[in-house]
């Protein structure tokens, strides 16, 4: 098997480099805004949030029971302490104890000042107001220290963070009513090809549907991207050139898809040569290999290939982190791990390649992967089936079956 990469004139650009020189070339977006809570999921904080108030904001029991004193407890027999009142979750006990008190408590009630331990009310007989605790009680237990989770004035979230779920709960926990985030990211996104055809049109011999741009918007469905469908451009350079540069007055971002290789009617990279300027096109990645990134003024554009395999995947590997990084956000890298392969993967040398793959995990926690078979780049049901990208570097000759491969869940559910 021959890899037509081998074939090119000058070695293609690794997919490493290809994200370093994208890495450095980006700046990103600076401008912030100010959004409530409630619509802040998926926001990319613009600065460090410190909390105003200890969480918890008093000190509080952890369990239903009875609060007391450790200075009651009798370590040698069981011994009766007289109930006083009660500490309700949101309605604290008023008054102050003495020796030889307690009070009933409840979850997340506050605890008197001169109560230390909770008993749970299972371990304790009631009878009437008197309270009878056995000896093997343990002090200072069931208490939630004020502060415990965030101490006043402690970080609640970094700067740079995409707001969880987790951080929206946790930032509300401290009264947080409104966040700084960046600005959203605007993003024209249109696909070239005579041969496209919108998806209320009957079929038609030499006619496609124009499957990239709504499977682009489903990639591009994130609160960080205010993403704008600018249709089907045919391959028509005047056309595709005047759409270029009205997108690149009013967007951060531009992502094509089609027209970018080498054939007649490829004019992408032409074009952004001459309105714009060309970083890198064609990278040693399969599927992919046809990918223009550049500059048309002070927007970024990434011109992906036109086969929608090759288009989910350099979209996932290489536009996506990219936006991230606009987008202010951390770059994490996503979670790979290494699989026993259970078919045999056919590859040539040369391109690092992205095979769909369906991973399982059997009960003893080890993982296995499938290839979903045919991998061409025109073939979506592969994609659709898969639930992994199975990683081979470009040096790579295949896999048989039970070698170890590198696998990328698309999600941690499988
Ligand atoms: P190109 O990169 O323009 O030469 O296109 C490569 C292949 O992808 C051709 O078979 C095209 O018909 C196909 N293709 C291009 N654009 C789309 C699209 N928007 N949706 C589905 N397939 C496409
Ligand atoms: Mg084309």
């Amino acid at each position: 098997m021959i890899d037509p990469c081998s074939l090119e004139p000058s070695p293609l650009l690794s997919i490493d480099d290809a994200l370093e020189r994208i890495k450095s070339a980006i700046q990103l977006v600076m401008a912030s805004e100010r959004v409530v809570l409630k619509n802040s999921l998926g926001r990319v904080l613009a600065e460090d949030i410190f909390s105003p108030i200890n969480i918890p904001y008093d000190r509080n029991s952890a369990m239903d029971g009875y609060a007391l004193s450790s200075k009651d407890i009798d370590a040698n027999q069981p011994f009766t302490l007289t109930l006083v009142g009660i500490s309700w979750a949101g309605k604290p006990f008023q008054g102050s104890l003495q020796a030889g008190q307690c009070v009933r408590i409840f979850t997340g009630a506050v605890l008197p000042d001169e109560t230390d331990s909770v008993v749970i009310q299972e371990q304790v007989s009631a009878d009437g107001g008197n309270i009878t605790f056995p000896a093997t009680i343990a002090a200072y237990q069931n208490i939630r220290a004020a502060g415990e989770d965030i101490a006043q004035g402690g970080l609640l979230c970094p700067g740079q963070k995409k707001l969880s779920p987790a951080d929206i709960g946790l930032l509300a926990a401290a009264g947080i009513y409104d966040v700084p985030v960046r600005r959203k990211l605007n993003i024209a996104v249109f696909s070239t090809g005579d041969e496209l055809m919108g998806i209320g049109q009957q079929p038609q011999i030499g006619k496609i549907y124009d499957s990239n741009r709504y499977a682009l918007a489903a990639l591009l469905a994130d609160p960080c991207h205010n993403a704008v469908d600018m249709g089907a451009i045919p391959d028509d350079r005047q056309l595709l050139e005047d759409t270029l540069k009205q997108a690149a007055e009013c967007n951060d971002v531009i992502i094509t898809t089609g027209g970018a290789s080498v054939g007649d009617a490829d004019y992408v990279k032409d074009i952004l040569e001459n309105c714009g300027k060309v970083n890198f096109w064609k990278i040693a990645i399969k599927p992919g290999k046809p990918l223009a990134f550049g500059k048309i003024g002070s927007c970024y554009f990434f011109g992906l290939p036109g086969n929608p395999v090759s288009v989910m995947v350099t979209y996932q590997q290489i536009v996506a982190p990219a936006l991230k990084q606009l987008s202010g956000a951390l770059a994490n890298k996503p979670l790979r791990l290494l699989a026993t392969c259970t078919t045999t993967l056919k590859k040539a040398p040369g391109r690092q390649e992205f095979q769909r793959g369906i991973l399982t995990q059997n009960t003893d926690g080890n993982f296995f992967v499938a290839s979903t078979g045919q991998q061409g780049s025109h073939i979506l049901s592969s994609m659709s089936r898969s639930n992994c990208y199975i990683i081979l570097s470009a040096e790579c000759k295949g896999a048989s079956s039970g070698e170890q491969v590198l696998v990328e869940p698309f999600s941690v559910h499988i």
